[in-house]
């Protein structure tokens, strides 16, 4: 690591830290993600207070790198008290105008690391908790640039993600007095949210192994929607849970397309999500 591509800052310390009682097997991505616009200073001071009980070993923005706990040593990150010792944790800027190069900077940190501790994978933070984090980094394409393989994303026109094909068919029954849709969980027995048990679609709704409840088809047009490239919706995945997130996002699309703005996702807004070019 004698040239690095970025500022290396070892000037601030986390004292959240101990020894680890494992090999490194792998280094953890997470991002601060709320609340936005935090400046990268502010997180460091953060994660280096006691208060906190929290802390990564870097800290990343566009060009800079703080190294607030030494890699050999446990920083708590993933909320996990094993991943911690087996992992490095990457803390990356959320914020839109420096995602480029945040980007770039953590790769070229990637690739130093694993110049020293051989060929660590990529996890995102979700991977051990139950958490958002770290929102919509894409990892893949982190880690492809960490191998050289690929530039990194232009900032200003990402290439869409997906083109416009014919749309599966609408999974909610639509017949007279019964026009089902997607839709809050306070609305009538049409309104689909995935929120809780539905018994007129029981194909459609399930609970998981936490008790909570999802629907099928909503994930569907959720992750479509996120290949569309609508990040916001991201945030929680395609949880096939309609939440407010997904009520913004309906209303938006809708809105776009040029189809009444109601924010119920029946199967205009459903079709339109794989008809509608990307623009
Ligand atoms: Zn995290």
């Amino acid at each position: 690591m004698s040239t690095r591509a970025y500022r290396y800052i070892t000037s601030r310390t986390s004292p959240n830290q101990n020894a680890r009682n494992r090999k490194i097997s792998g280094i953890t991505i997470h991002w601060w993600g709320n609340p936005v616009g935090q400046k990268i200073e502010g997180i460091v001071s953060w994660l280096c207070d006691k208060r906190a009980g929290t802390s990564a070993h870097y800290v990343v923005s566009s060009g800079v790198v703080y190294c607030i706990v030494d890699p050999d040593r446990r920083a708590w990150h993933a909320g996990n008290g094993r991943a911690n010792h087996t992992q490095i944790g990457i803390e990356l800027d959320p914020n839109a105008s420096q995602r480029s190069g945040t980007m770039a900077t953590a790769a070229a940190l990637i690739a130093d690391l694993r110049s020293v501790y051989g060929d660590l994978p990529l996890y995102p933070h979700k991977h051990w908790t139950s958490t958002a984090c770290p929102g919509n980094y894409d990892l893949k394409a982190l880690d492809r640039l960490a191998r050289g393989k690929a530039p990194a994303p232009a900032p200003s026109k990402p290439a869409p993600a997906v083109k416009p094909t014919t749309a599966p068919a609408f999974p909610l029954p639509r017949r007279p007095g019964a026009l089902f849709y997607y839709g809050s969980p306070n609305g009538p027995i049409e309104s689909v949210s995935g929120m809780g048990l539905n018994t007129a679609v029981p194909g459609d709704v399930y609970r998981d192994k936490a008790g909570r409840w999802h629907s099928r088809g909503l994930a569907k047009w959720q992750q479509r929607m996120i290949d569309r490239g609508w990040t916001e919706l991201a945030q929680d995945g395609a949880d096939g849970r309609y939440g407010k997130i997904t009520e913004k996002v309906v209303g938006q699309f809708q809105e776009l397309v040029g189809l009444p703005v109601d924010r119920k996702l029946g199967p205009d807004t459903w079709a339109a999500a794989w008809s509608e070019p990307v623009t």
